[in-house]
């Protein structure tokens, strides 16, 4: 679980932000021509990762049963 990764697809290419349930995400911008290379992110304590490349968000999803104390 710790070492998972989300992989932006090419149905998220168009989409200014993703929600992920990982704090690593990868973008290569959905591949293709307008693609970019595949850049690592990891979300940091803010919840939001930006990617240098194509300016995408990656706002990490809450778990919905988040246990407290
Ligand atoms: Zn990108």
């Amino acid at each position: 679980m710790a070492n998972e990764v989300t992989i932006v697809t090419p149905e998220q290419r168009d989409l200014a932000t993703v929600e992920v349930s990982t704090r690593l995400v990868a973008c290569d911008g959905g591949g293709g021509p307008l693609g970019h290379p595949m850049t690592y992110y990891e979300v940091g304590p803010e919840g939001v990762a930006t990617c240098n490349y194509c300016d995408k968000k990656f706002v990490l999803a809450r778990p919905g049963g988040e246990a407290h104390g």
